[in-house]
């Protein structure tokens, strides 16, 4: 059957119209877009040297945290220390003689101190700390749950029990109420698009609703042993869960949280 040039036309400048309508959906329901390399350099700091160099600003201020991580995170021992004795003595991070670095290398080093700077987990002020009093933690994300059945996928600050937990961002109330792990638990939506997971609680705030909008420092409810925690001292569990459903490590971001809320900018 021969169709006729008419039709042939119609239908080729409706499938062009269906591709357009295709592509501009596409571009309007795309999550926020954040560069492929900030994610897996973040979850490559080892909390170990992100603690370290949050201690090392108190002894030596002068330089700038996310000057010292770029470099101590990317460089061999002995050339960061070449750049971090410049920088004690003032020099600025853009007038670093890098000596016979690589181009590439120095490039490396410039990225991730942007990466520092501009991603919202480690600006000062940006984040609460989430608990209100006394607390302890350690790293324990990826130890063995239920001798194997899962991994643990977050951090536990322990505290007493009926010690205030707040919301470290501001964002939506997503989750709330029971489940079988987490006990009492809120779950917030947060501005930068992460689910935050605050679990084990004694009480929830009556104030919270599901869908009701929170700001950073809001009161969530006290610390308990709910749950899985039943038999544990009381602690808050928390997780941050990203936009693609990956479970990241809270400890570094925990650390620098904590110090920026006791030196209060
Ligand atoms: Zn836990």
């Amino acid at each position: 059957m021969k169709i006729p040039a008419r039709l042939q036309r119609g239908l080729a400048q409706f499938s062009i119209l269906i591709l357009l309508a295709f592509v501009a959906w596409l571009v309007l329901h795309r999550s926020p877009s954040i560069p492929s390399d900030v994610y897996p350099y973040l979850s490559s700091l080892s909390p170990a040297l992100v603690e370290q160099c949050t201690l090392e600003d108190r002894t030596s201020p002068t330089i700038l945290w996310m000057d010292r991580l770029a470099i101590k995170s990317t460089l061999p021992e002995i050339e960061a220390q070449r750049l971090l004795d410049q920088l004690n003595v003032q020099v600025p991070f853009a007038a670093l003689n890098w000596g016979v670095l690589p181009t590439k290398t120095i490039g490396t080093v410039q990225r991730h101190r942007e990466i520092l700077e501009q991603y919202p987990y480690y600006q000062p002020n940006r984040y609460t700390f989430p608990v209100m009093g006394t607390t302890w933690f350690e790293d324990s994300f990826g130890a063995d749950r239920e001798r194997g059945k899962r991994r643990h996928e977050g951090t536990d600050l322990f505290s007493k029990e009926g010690t205030p937990i707040v919301s470290i961002c501001g964002g939506k109330v997503e989750q709330l109420g029971w489940n079988r792990l987490g006990g009492e638990r809120v779950g917030i939506r947060g501005d930068d698009g992460n689910y935050y997971y605050y679990a084990h609680l004694q009480y929830i705030s009556t104030l919270l609703v599901k869908g009701k909008r929170i700001e950073a420092g809001e009161p969530l409810g006290s610390m308990g042993h709910t749950g899985v925690a039943l038999t544990t001292p009381d602690h808050l569990h928390f997780g941050i869960e990203l936009a693609n459903g990956q479970w990241i490590n809270p400890y570094p971001f925990l650390v620098v949280w904590q110090y920026w809320g006791e030196k209060r900018y």
